[in-house]
């Protein structure tokens, strides 16, 4: 498939690997359809309070590791994790938190892990990147989810306590688009041979055993497909042939590695043939909380410097947090450090409880938190002034505190582009949000298909439409009194009801308006779920303050506070993204960029020199696409298997 994918073929290949049913309630698929179920997220369910004290041991046990035995100094100096800190995170047990206590781990509750990779992520990014990649995508994960109980057993215990894993799915030409993968794990006598390049592995220069994504041909007996499998590291055939170097994450061992006829045995192929992307998906519908969970350190950093430093800087005759210009950066830093820490303890309380299907709103946590992490520490850098710009040694060496704020921007930056990137997660979370009309209609937005399944899914569509969307034109945000136990946060989901209605019907009229090619407005279809996102935010507000009010009394009016500054600010962007809506540039944009492209505006460019030199971007020998054929996957389908690696 590789060597010719065509859009119709990454399109199949990301729709077979999404999750189709919906099992549990799902708040964000409501909100989508314009039904504000507040109630499926307040009020959130109880933390066990085993699994508290569990976690605060082992919060605490790895704060006083992180304080008297890590120097992130060094981390940043070395650009590596200095190998007696591994093996202190090791001994600690960090390698198996999400791990059952069944197979050697030790079992943190989804929030609990989170505030241990929080805790990690702000003492240094490379810490967090270490322990996330090792079990929010490694081993650890697709097999508690997917493996055998054999696998589990075989495993688990080795993950949960030194074996360090990786996940290897990115390859030099297979970036947002798996359809293209050129890895193959070719059918051998009692197992596979594997065959390929990986690209960017995290932990891949120095894990013990991967998950690797391959391609099975299709052949007897082998429904084929993108399969995925454990691979001991040491097994012949591997080689880790460069480490690569980024703008951020400076001690991250990530890898390019070869794969040369290495045979894995059948019993460790995850899943069946061809579910590998699905498998990788599902896992993220869950893992991909860890990466949120970071940016919500990072912001709760950013107050705390923001803090400290506006109150003690002083120039102009007061200090810096006392000009209005700085105060509503603060403002902006605290208010989302609350919003993102309120979204992901939703969502991440509803994965422990499993009373809810998060895949949206975990989805969203990730796009949100990693945009919204990026303003606050740009922001950050902007109040720390020149020394935002200075290196923490630079600081250090000339007797100053190093506060890290350029290191934590450079590591932030990827937030937004692994994992998903935002554009990729803006077509996943778009196509979560249309799914019931999809299911309803599909048959009518696609054009030219069988007579007979138009006129059934035109009966479908009317039954369905004739009901709902008379549903859209009325609801709770419009009674003057409704959500009036929440308080002063009671206009703002008064709002977010009625935001919710809106969005459902703008969802509606850019199906009719451009119905199959609506998945070409990528624009439109972001700026939808950017509305969604701070929607759910604004709930998820809500409902944190509620559970903070509850759970410490002596914090309720702060907590109530925060929650209403951040629903202020939020509405706000709410009620911007709604204009730009249908009040935009996208046409001319897009004009203009095929103008660009097809470069009319190359005069533009003279009078530089570019340092990057001649050569291709991408080695001729991993390129696959061929000058006239439309390979790009379409957004909308083809994205979401994009949002793995
Ligand atoms: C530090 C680091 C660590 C990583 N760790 C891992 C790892 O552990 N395992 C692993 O397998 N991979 C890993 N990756 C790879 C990472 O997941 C990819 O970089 C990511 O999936 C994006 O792919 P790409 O870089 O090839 O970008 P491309 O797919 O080439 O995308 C380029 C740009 O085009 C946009 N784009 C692409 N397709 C579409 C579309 N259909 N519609 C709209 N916009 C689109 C993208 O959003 C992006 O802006 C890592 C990468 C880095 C840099």
């Amino acid at each position: 498939m590789s060597s010719n994918v065509s859009e119709r073929q990454a399109r199949e290949v990301a729709e077979a690997a999404r999750e189709s049913e919906w099992g549990l309630p799902s708040f964000g698929k409501e909100l989508f359809l314009g039904n504000f179920r507040l109630d499926l997220i307040h009020p959130q369910p109880s933390s066990d309070p085993g699994a508290v004290q569990k976690g605060e041991r082992f919060l605490a046990q790895l704060r006083e590791f992180l304080e008297s035995d890590v120097d992130p100094l060094e981390i940043e100096r070395d650009a590596r994790i200095p190998d007696r800190v591994i093996e202190g995170l090791k001994r600690l047990g960090a390698l198996g938190m999400k791990v059952s206590e069944e197979y050697g781990g030790l079992g943190l509750s989804q929030v609990y892990y989170n505030r241990a990779l929080a805790l990690a992520g702000v003492w240094h990014g490379s810490l967090s990147a270490l322990l996330s990649a090792h079990q929010s995508i490694g081993v650890a994960e697709p097999l508690r989810l997917f493996g055998t109980e054999e696998q589990r057993r075989k495993w688990l215990p080795l993950v949960a306590r030194d074996h360090i894993s990786a996940f290897l799915l990115t390859e030099s030409d297979v970036g947002s688009d798996p359809a293209r993968m050129a890895s193959t794990a070719t059918p051998v006598q009692g197992g596979y041979e594997l065959t390929g390049q990986k690209l960017w592995a995290t932990n891949g220069a120095i894990a013990d055993v991967v998950v690797v994504m391959a391609q099975v041909p299709k052949g007897d007996g082998h429904r084929g497909g993108i399969s995925a499998f454990v691979l001991p590291y040491d097994s012949d055939g591997v080689s880790v042939e460069h480490r690569n170097q980024f703008m951020g994450l400076r001690g991250i061992e990530n890898s390019v590695t070869r794969l040369d006829h290495v045979f894995v045995p059948e019993e460790n192929r995850i899943g069946r043939e061809g579910e590998g992307l699905k498998i990788a998906l599902t896992t993220l519908n869950t893992g991909r909380l860890a990466l949120p969970a970071i940016c919500v350190g990072m912001a709760k950093w950013a107050t705390k410097v923001g803090r400290e430093w506006s109150t003690e800087r002083v120039q102009w005759g007061r200090p810096i947090g006392k000009h209005d210009a700085v105060a509503q950066k603060l403002a902006f830093i605290g208010a989302s450090a609350f919003g993102l820490e309120a979204m992901l303890d939703v969502a991440s309380r509803l994965a422990d409880s499993k009373s809810g299907d998060i895949r949206i709103e975990a989805a969203i946590a990730k796009l949100y938190g990693s945009e919204m992490g990026w303003k606050v520490l740009d922001e950050l850098i902007q109040i720390r002034g020149g020394r935002g710009y200075e290196t923490a040694a630079s600081l250090k060496a000339r007797g100053e505190k190093p506060v890290p704020a350029e290191q934590a921007l450079r590591d932030m930056r990827i937030n937004r582009i692994f994992e998903g990137s935002t554009e990729i997660m803006h077509l996943l979370i778009a196509r979560e949000a249309v799914d019931q009309h999809l299911q309803v209609a599909g048959d009518l937005l696609e054009p030219g298909g069988e007579v007979k399944d138009r006129i059934a899914a035109a009966g479908r569509a009317g039954a369905f439409y004739s009901k709902w969307l008379p549903q859209l034109a009325v609801g709770k945000g419009q009674l003057p009194r409704s959500y009036d136990e929440l308080g002063a946060l009671a206009p703002y989901m008064r709002f977010a009801e009625r935001g919710s209605r809106r969005l459902a019907r703008s969802i509606f009229y850019g199906m009719t308006r451009w119905q199959a090619k609506l998945e070409y407005r990528q624009a439109f279809l972001g700026r939808l779920v950017d509305i969604g996102a701070e929607l759910f935010a604004m709930a998820a507000a809500a409902a944190y303050a509620d559970t903070i009010g509850r759970e410490q009394p002596e914090r309720r009016a702060e907590a109530q506070e925060l929650a209403e500054l951040f629903c202020r600010q939020a509405k706000r962007r709410v009620e911007a993204l709604f204009g730009e809506l249908w009040d935009n540039e996208d046409d001319a944009n897009r004009a203009a960029a095929a103008r660009l492209l097809d470069g009319r505006y190359r005069w533009l460019e003279d009078g530089i020199v570019d340092p990057s030199g001649t050569g291709p971007m991408i080695p001729d020998e991993v390129k696959q696409s061929a000058a006239g054929e439309v390979k790009e996957s379409a957004a909308g389908e083809a994205a979401r298997a994009g949002a793995l690696g």
